[in-house]
């Protein structure tokens, strides 16, 4: 049976000369980095070219890329060693982030180690700049942890004014980028932020590989301890192939960055103007159906009262089509969405997110719209 996929925001999958450069990598190149003969050495060399490359790519320093095992370690890094190494107390987020930071942040104000404050969110996921003004403490340094684009319902904030913001009131600002790294261009030399966080898994590099951004203004010491591996701090030999895929995806994308974000787009666009056509009682979240002002991989789309997202997904998924009800992490449990349930609260329309990649074309679409009327006329 014919399988659609339409849940890239979850993750992508590797682009094959990714996997086949990774897989005689690891026949040839298995030597530990931290091995001083020769090839140990080689192994070494393909570490600090994948992270030279990632460097350039988003005009910074080499030593500001720590690898780590992805978006989630990275996340929790940055939250747990900054507000430990800085002693802050006062943390201002938003509620639609990701559980990588809101659980972390959750727990160490159940430890009363902070006082937790969450930014006002509009309808749209966008954040109250006002709020945040308020919020950000002149005489107590804070710490701020706002995404850069959300994985449910592709809402983008400006994280170049929050990054200016933090800095004037000497905030420290981490910021999660695993939606747009790969995805968007980053500069940054322009961009005052302290922390950002990627996941290769995400722009078609392999699973469990990602890095941390630390700006060179900021010092924290390691979350994880053992061996001096990054430079001391993250300890545990190198995962070297991931490492280079994680490049070699980057390079990729940045490479073909307008060509596919364009391409990626139409295909978007192609849905939400089916959707209006075929089925005009769909509505879609927060900014989706803003070209402009979205995620241009996310369609989150919000359907008449029929079932629940649990029956809708089950049924989509038999009929060979995969995709999400918000998040990954909650499309398995009939827990309801903690995004959809903040901008939206109280709502009973189904929600479903549709996430796509420069893979899919428009006749996946025609297929998943064909697929969904059957569903809803039977
Ligand atoms: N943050 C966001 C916004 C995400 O979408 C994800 C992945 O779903 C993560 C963090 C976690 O990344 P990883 O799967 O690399 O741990």
């Amino acid at each position: 049976m014919r399988r659609v996929y339409l849940d890239n925001a979850a993750t992508t999958p590797i682009d094959q000369d990714i996997s086949n450069m990774m897989f005689e990598m690891m026949k040839n190149n298995f030597a530990n980095p931290s091995s001083a003969h020769a090839d140990g050495r080689r192994s070494k060399i393909i570490i600090e070219d994948s992270r030279n490359k990632i460097a350039d790519l988003l005009n910074t320093n080499s030593g500001s890329i720590f690898f780590t095992s992805g978006g989630t370690e990275s996340d929790n890094m940055a939250i747990q060693c900054a507000i430990k190494d800085y002693n802050i107390r006062n943390v201002i987020t938003s509620r639609i982030e990701h559980h990588a930071v809101l659980y972390p942040l959750q727990d160490l104000e159940r430890q009363k180690k902070i006082k937790l404050s969450y930014v006002d969110i509009d309808d749209k996921g966008e954040i109250s700049k006002k709020h945040l003004e308020e919020l950000l403490n002149k005489q107590e340094k804070s710490f701020v942890s706002i995404m850069h684009a959300n994985n449910e319902i592709g809402t983008i904030q400006d994280i170049y004014f929050i990054g200016d913001l933090c800095m004037q009131h000497n905030a420290i600002f981490h910021s999660d980028t695993v939606q747009t790294i790969g995805h968007y261009p980053f500069d940054l030399q322009e961009l005052n932020v302290d922390f950002i966080a990627a996941s290769a898994h995400k722009f078609h590099g392999p699973k469990g590989i990602g890095f941390i951004y630390i700006s060179e203004k900021t010092t924290i010491s390691p979350f994880l301890r053992g061996g001096s591996q990054e430079r001391n701090m993250r300890a545990g030999t190198e995962n070297i192939y991931a490492i280079a895929g994680l490049a070699m995806a980057m390079d990729i994308a940045y490479a073909n960055l307008e060509k596919e974000k364009k391409y990626i787009t139409s295909i978007k666009d192609y849905m939400i103007n089916k959707f209006k056509q075929e089925m005009p009682a769909v509505n879609f979240y927060a900014n989706c159906a803003d070209l402009d002002n979205s995620l241009y991989t996310v369609l989150s789309v919000n359907f008449p009262e029929h079932a629940s997202s649990e029956m809708l997904l089950f049924n989509l998924d038999i009929k060979g089509i995969s995709c999400s009800g918000g998040s990954a992490c909650a499309s398995g449990g009939s827990k309801e969405s903690h995004v959809l349930s903040s901008i939206l609260p109280g709502s009973k329309r189904p929600g479903i997110r549709f996430s796509f990649s420069k893979n899919n074309t428009k006749d996946d679409i025609d297929y998943t719209i064909a697929k969904l009327k059957e569903i809803y006329i039977s």
